[in-house]
């Protein structure tokens, strides 16, 4: 079986989602939604807002209540009959999520077995034939093929085959095989 790897954060998880709700909900700003779907929040944020949210996503319990992205659970449910499904996550910067992610996948993703889950920092570890991910720089360092899937901080990215929605992952991939 081939295997494809999945990136957790704005792959299976709609954390840029959260992440967006929290800065409108609590922090001063005139920026609105529909800004935050076109640039990442490296992009918007002033640095000192953004060490304020690196410090909310280093709370524990950040990552245990993050939405499922639409049709993520079914999808790789399907495509786990035909292909060996691992979830790579490069956590290494939030120690203090790993239990809350570990909990997130074994709840919402309970047939991916516990040997198939990788909290890692850099990518390039991972030896896997596809990695799904929205950031350019973790494909970069992948040796297989990389797939970028659709946020706001990658639209001008052009170097990747895209998939914007978990539809998309099922035709590329159910397509493949
Ligand atoms: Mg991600």
């Amino acid at each position: 079986m081939l295997r494809l790897t999945l990136d957790m954060d704005d792959v299976l998880a709609n954390t840029h989602e959260k992440l967006v709700n929290i800065v409108l909900s609590d922090f001063s700003t005139t920026l609105n939604k529909e800004d935050f779907e076109k640039k990442g929040l490296r992009e918007l944020l002033h640095p000192k807002q953004l060490s304020r949210l690196h410090k909310i996503m280093d709370t524990p319990g950040f990552f245990a209540d993050i939405e499922v992205k639409e049709g993520a659970i079914e999808t790789v449910s399907k495509l786990s009959s035909y292909y060996n499904i691992f979830v790579a996550t490069a956590c290494m910067e939030f120690p203090t999520s790993f239990n809350d992610k570990f909990a997130w996948l074994r709840k919402h993703f309970p047939f991916i077995p516990w040997t198939n889950i990788v909290f890692c920092g850099y990518k390039s570890i991972i030896h896997s034939d596809y990695l799904i991910d929205d950031h350019v720089r973790n494909l970069h360092a992948f040796d297989g093929q990389g797939i970028l899937f659709t946020a706001p901080h990658n639209l001008r990215e052009t170097a990747y085959k895209r998939v914007s929605t978990w539809s998309d992952v099922s035709e590329l991939f159910l397509h493949i095989v």
